[in-house]
């Protein structure tokens, strides 16, 4: 099996390292500095064995593809049914960073979009900021197997430009779906998306989905089976924003993708998958995060449709 899966892997790389469409995020500088062709893909198994090419031990930051973790901290502190009154499971169809809630229930659609996302962080539990972030910090940790940290360049790059998620916090203050200080929760999601990852880490955080809660490495049980499963189903349908339809279509597999070049995805049961890849397409996508797993879900069969 493992020399299956290396060649598999190393194929796919090879085919896809030569596309060189897509642009890096420039809304921060600090996003804009890295390297653009950088590329690597890691796969998880259920034994915690990570199978990997490229470069797949550089750091980036994780951006939204912090939203399922804190999704599922959220849904562990509060129950799923208090965290549904403020937060939909709908996709939403529009891009992440829409200012906008779903008009008949006053609700963010759901928690893949900067206001879905925004409002799981207000609701995680802690004293002050702080320990909410700590909470969130450890939680990722757990999953990835090793002491996770802040990109402190690209979190203070974030607090000074982010305008529009400000705009988005005070709108769920304005609407009651966040209750405390909206800069408070605005902060702490823009520290969420520093947290600094590598390819190997984001691995290991999708097999921990895809084997229920466990982290198949260290084999601690980080998360319950039924929130994964809602977490999960989220992902399915709103993970990948505007795109979600066609990826389901030509993937499907439950993802996440960031704005710094990662893209997560689960096969519940057997594999975590992520690839690492800064150049994106016009939703905020990884091109070649996109591209590998299209082909690594053909090569392997992994779509969770397909009848053998
Ligand atoms: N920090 C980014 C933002 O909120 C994350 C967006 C993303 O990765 N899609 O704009």
């Amino acid at each position: 099996m493992g020399n299956v899966v290396d060649e598999f892997i190393t194929r796919v790389y090879d085919v896809v390292r030569t596309n060189p469409s897509g642009e890096v995020a420039d809304y921060i500088p600090e996003l804009a500095a890295v390297a653009p062709d950088g590329f690597g893909i890691a796969v998880a198994t259920g034994d915690g064995h990570v199978y990997e090419v490229g470069d797949t031990s550089v750091p980036f930051t994780i951006q939204s593809i912090s939203k399922p973790f804190t999704y599922a901290l959220a849904l562990a502190d509060h129950g799923v049914d208090a965290v549904a009154e403020k937060i939909d499971v709908e996709p939403s169809g529009e891009p992440f960073n829409e200012i906008s809630l779903d008009p008949d229930t006053e609700r963010p659609r759901n928690p893949m979009i900067n206001a879905g996302a925004i409002t799981a962080a207000s609701l995680v539990q802690g004293a002050n900021p702080a320990e909410q972030f700590e909470r969130i910090r450890a939680l990722y940790s757990r999953c990835a197997g090793r002491n996770l940290g802040l990109d402190e360049a690209v979190y203070r790059s974030e607090a000074r430009t982010g305008h529009r998620n400000r705009a988005i916090g005070y709108m769920l203050r304005s609407f009651g779906v966040i209750t405390d200080d909206p800069d408070d929760a605005v902060d702490v999601y823009f520290r969420q998306c520093s947290i600094e990852v590598t390819c190997r880490d984001l691995a290991l955080m999708a097999a921990t989905l895809a084997n229920n809660g466990v982290n198949p490495s260290t084999r601690d049980r980080v998360l319950n089976p039924a929130l994964v499963e809602r977490v999960l189903s989220v992902m399915t349908t709103c993970g990948m924003y505007d795109a979600a339809g066609e990826w389901v279509t030509e993937v499907g597999m439950p993802a996440k993708s960031g704005v710094g070049g990662g893209v997560l995805a689960v096969l519940p049961g057997q594999l975590g998958i992520a690839v690492y890849s800064p150049r994106l397409d016009r939703h905020g996508n990884s091109v070649r995060g996109v591209q590998a797993c299209r082909e690594l879900s053909r090569d392997l069969e992994l779509h969770f449709l397909h009848v053998t």
